[in-house]
């Protein structure tokens, strides 16, 4: 019995051809990530009809002692996975973690020295586009042009000229493992906060399989729904100093009644993720993109940076004759999904690209191991190394089809997959 499909026909049916669609493609988006069925059901839960604005054993309403069970048991275990003096797991996304900590640190008109958007930074480092480039100067450093990786010499120049009161550090497209303690080093050296944006390598870190920014930063945040592989929302880790600020900045600052139902499944995710089995998911996430980034070298696909250290790679297509928009087309009709991504000086607009992004956590969850990745490459290389030969499209689209099948998502009984 579905009260869905009972209520609402046309919401019930998307629903269901969303569900085929996850399992019936190969995900590659490297910011996406398939939960466990308890998250799920902590998401789906009656914490939903629940106000609680204000923080556990202080709230603006009654009846909020359930509601404050869950929040601490957030928060406690994200303090124990990562290590964190100060914790808030109320915001509703990685963007607004992110502005709540400018909020609380920044005034208006202040500098910020973030990564560039067009070299693998994110939208809320500072982009005009985004309250964060509306309200501060921004400055960007970004990749150097002939080997893809930050230059953290050039940081620190730019940093010594600018004098930004906050240096954002991380990525949305950044195949390298970043040198935190570096960028604290360069952040004291002008005497600037240091934020950490860890939002895509959350997981990696909570493993030690990317090394922390927690002990280095003021502020770290986070998406809870990447390689965390929790439900879709974000979190802050502070200085015990920040703590107030950021709490404050959260709620009343940008923030009214936190999602309990969300910070639920944030606290089943965190859960799952001081179980031992997580740091053996990692660890394959890792190899896995290892696996796939030398299998796509092999096939003569270019990498930014050469491959890649974490869970995602960056693939330059201009030597296969094809943008990152017509890609991306390609893919999803052999049943392979991917973004468009521009690579660092790219050439071609926004909208086109020359690149796309390719990531292993999803397809890692689904149980697909380094002998797999050389049929996900093999699929890539069918889809775009020949023009638009049906012939190797077809045979594409039946490897990606024949991957769903041995590894299937959402079966009955099972926690993701193919368990
Ligand atoms: N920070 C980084 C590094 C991201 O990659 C993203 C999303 O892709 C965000 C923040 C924003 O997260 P959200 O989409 O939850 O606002």
């Amino acid at each position: 019995y579905s009260p869905l499909t009972e209520v609402d026909r046309e919401v019930s049916r998307a629903v269901k051809q969303e569900l085929e669609r996850q399992r019936n493609t190969l995900e590659l988006i490297a910011s996406e990530n398939i939960v466990s069925r308890a998250v799920m059901e902590a998401q789906g839960s009656v914490l939903t009809n629940k106000y609680a604005e204000g923080l556990p054993g202080r709230r603006y309403y009654g009846g909020c002692g359930f509601v404050d069970v869950v929040e601490k048991l957030a928060i406690e275990r994200a303090k124990k996975i990562f290590g964190a003096e100060h914790v808030n797991v109320q915001p509703h996304s990685g963007s607004q973690a992110n502005t709540a900590v400018y909020f609380a640190l920044l005034q208006p008109g202040d500098t910020i020295l973030g990564m560039n958007l067009a070299h693998g930074g994110h939208l809320t480092h500072g982009s005009p586009l985004n309250i964060s480039g509306r309200y501060f100067n921004v400055v960007s450093y970004g990749v150097e042009s002939d080997t893809g990786w930050i230059n953290y010499e050039k940081v620190l120049e730019t940093a010594a000229r600018c004098k930004p009161k906050m240096i954002v550090a991380g990525a949305s497209a950044y195949p390298r493992e970043i040198d935190f303690a570096r960028m604290k080093e360069i952040a004291d050296t002008v005497g600037a906060y240091l934020m950490v944006d860890m939002a895509h390598i959350a997981g990696l870190v909570a493993s030690g399989l990317h090394n922390s920014p927690v002990p280095h930063a003021d502020a770290v945040t986070t998406t809870t729904h990447k390689t965390l592989r929790g439900p879709r929302g974000g979190m802050i880790l502070c200085k015990e100093k920040h703590g107030p600020a950021v709490d404050k900045a959260v709620f009343p600052g940008i923030q009214g009644g936190p999602l309990m139902h969300v910070i639920a499944a944030k606290a089943v995710a965190f859960g799952e993720a001081l179980q031992p089995e997580f740091r053996a998911y990692q660890q394959q996430i890792v190899n896995n993109a290892r696996a796939l980034a030398g299998a796509l070298v092999e096939r003569g696909f270019n990498l930014i940076s050469g491959g890649t250290d974490n869970h995602m790679m960056l693939v330059d297509l201009r030597n296969k004759n094809v943008t990152g928009r017509e890609a991306e087309h390609v893919l999803d009709e052999v049943g392979v999904t991917v973004n468009k991504n521009a690579i660092p000086y790219d050439p071609q607009p926004p909208l086109v690209t020359s690149g796309i992004r390719v990531g292993t956590p999803a397809v890692t969850t689904r149980g697909l191991k380094e002998a797999e990745m050389i049929e996900v490459a093999e699929i890539m290389h069918l889809a775009l190394s020949f023009g638009d030969d049906p012939k190797r499209r077809k045979q594409a689209g039946e490897m990606a089809a024949d991957l769903c099948r041995r590894f299937p998502i959402y079966q009955e009984g099972g926690v993701y997959a193919a368990d």
